[in-house]
């Protein structure tokens, strides 16, 4: 079974989209790889989640991506006398660290941090920014404020804080317990929230390790300000539009998602646009327009992958929502404009043999038009690489790493096969024309492009490329 596109699809996780047959259904529609919220649910409630999707990779034989999304620092308001109050426009408003219950005129913030950052003039947003405060004084403990935009404030809302960097790391308490309990149980990627600076990726590259891919989620301008350094260290990023659209105007975020994108494809790193992409069709079974054109922007920019969450987490037509993904997707690459539009001046090279054979394999296989660029790899980079150039075939990934393989489910183009190790020349040339075929990726009397490292089996070797028919 193989993909008609090469941008991937990842589905958010939820009470609609729970059990097994649900979690079939979405595999078969198109989803490439499955997001678990930690914001939501208990780790028996994950671990089920973990074992139903492994239990579909099993039935289909084919890897799927697993991405641990952790909570982060989000911050919240505390709690409420009745639960609720109304704030209108031009009220004065106090934040404090006192945790007597909330009123008209004053409300917890039990984030002596965030005291310690604001300087008067900051905006404090609340509830995704539907309700909007100005600070005129603060100090250690206190915030006093005008309220800019009025409206309901109430229980645990959440906070933004834009123009601040805040003293707080990216890892909470939290995030560790649920970031042990995701690598243990076989995470494929950990997603850092509200990331704001290269260090918070640095401190969470030494938690992880190599252990499962680190993608850093694009929610905060700092993050945006220090785009480069943060991509050096990350394996993938998302432009997470939902937050990133809080704490900068909205007519901004477009030329982000642009920005990160183009950078993204430059590093080789995969990237995830996300949030609000098919909105509608949380209730509806068909998506807007505007929906529609905003899934198929994101793919003409070159995205790995597009993004659902609401719409499959809790959504009444998560099928609808996958299958119109992966319709649209499929589409935009029948568009010749599309690979037109993907190819790019700007990619310099690593003086490197891995990069070297990547880039000749996408050339070589224009020129003889071969059906497809066979990666052998064992940490993905090869690949990686191959992806990079946006070659107009797929790239069939072969490694001897099932962890390899469930990653690069992610990855733009690929189409990954765990397979065991190659022992020899012929066996290498032998196993890539026999998948190529079982997969549907290359015919009979087709021809594709392998690469693959000498001696074989080792890590950063690759250093041969070899051009093979597919017996007819
Ligand atoms: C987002 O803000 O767009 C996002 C994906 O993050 P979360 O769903 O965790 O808020």
């Amino acid at each position: 079974m193989r993909r008609q596109r090469s941008a991937k699809v990842v589905a958010t996780l939820g009470p609609a989209s729970s059990s097994r047959a649900m979690l079939r259904a979405l595999f078969d529609a198109g989803v490439d790889v499955f997001r678990c919220n930690f914001s939501h649910g208990t780790h028996d409630d994950h671990r089920k989640l973990f074992a139903a999707i492994r239990h579909v990779e099993h039935d289909t034989g084919r890897p799927i991506g697993i991405l641990a999304d952790l909570q982060g620092p989000k911050l919240r308001l505390g709690n409420f006398a009745g639960g609720r109050v109304q704030l209108p426009a031009g009220s004065p408003f106090r934040l404090d660290l006192d945790d007597k219950l909330g009123d008209k005129n004053r409300a917890p913030l039990p984030h002596p941090e965030v005291f310690r950052a604001l300087v008067p003039g900051n905006e404090l947003l609340i509830d995704d920014g539907k309700v909007r405060l100005k600070v005129h004084d603060c100090g250690p403990d206190f915030a006093e404020t005008e309220c800019l935009v009025g409206g309901t404030l109430s229980n645990h809302k959440g906070v933004n804080v834009p123009h601040c960097v805040l003293p707080i790391s990216a890892v909470t308490d939290k995030d560790r317990a649920d970031l042990s309990f995701a690598l243990e149980n076989g995470a494929d990627w950990i997603a850092l929230s509200f990331v704001q600076r290269p260090e918070d990726v640095a401190e969470g590259r030494k938690l992880i390790g190599n252990a499962a891919g680190l993608l850093v989620k694009l929610e905060k301008p700092s993050a945006i300000r220090r785009l480069g350094e943060i991509i050096d260290l990350a394996d993938a990023l998302m432009v997470a539009r939902g937050d990133l659209g809080v704490e900068m105007p909205p007519e901004d975020v477009p030329t982000v998602q642009k920005q990160v994108i183009h950078a993204c494809r430059l590093a080789g790193k995969p990237v995830i646009v996300a949030t609000q992409m098919l909105e509608s069709m949380i209730n509806a079974p068909t998506p807007t327009r505007a929906e529609a054109s905003d899934v198929a922007t994101a793919v003409y920019e070159g995205a790995d992958a597009v993004m659902l969450s609401a719409e499959t987490a809790v959504g009444d037509y998560p099928v609808e929502a996958v299958a119109i993904m992966d319709r649209i997707a499929h589409r935009v690459q029948e568009d010749p404009l599309y690979f037109a539009s993907l190819q790019t001046k700007l990619l310099e090279h690593e003086h490197t043999d891995p990069d070297a054979i990547s880039a000749a394999a996408c050339q070589v296989a224009a020129t003889v038009g071969a059906a497809a660029i066979v990666s052998y790899t064992t940490s993905g980079a090869t690949a990686l690489r191959a992806a990079r150039e946006r070659p107009a075939v797929p790239i069939l990934v072969l490694t001897s790493s099932l962890g390899t393989a469930r990653r690069l489910a992610l990855l733009w183009g690929a189409h990954c096969v765990h397979s065991a190790d190659v022992k020899s020349f012929s066996d290498m040339v032998q196993r890539a024309v026999r998948i190529a075929h079982r997969e549907d990726i290359a015919q009979p009397g087709q021809r594709v492009v392998i690469t693959a490292g000498v001696p074989f089996g080792t890590p950063g070797a690759t250093n041969t490329l070899r051009i093979a028919w597919v017996d007819r």
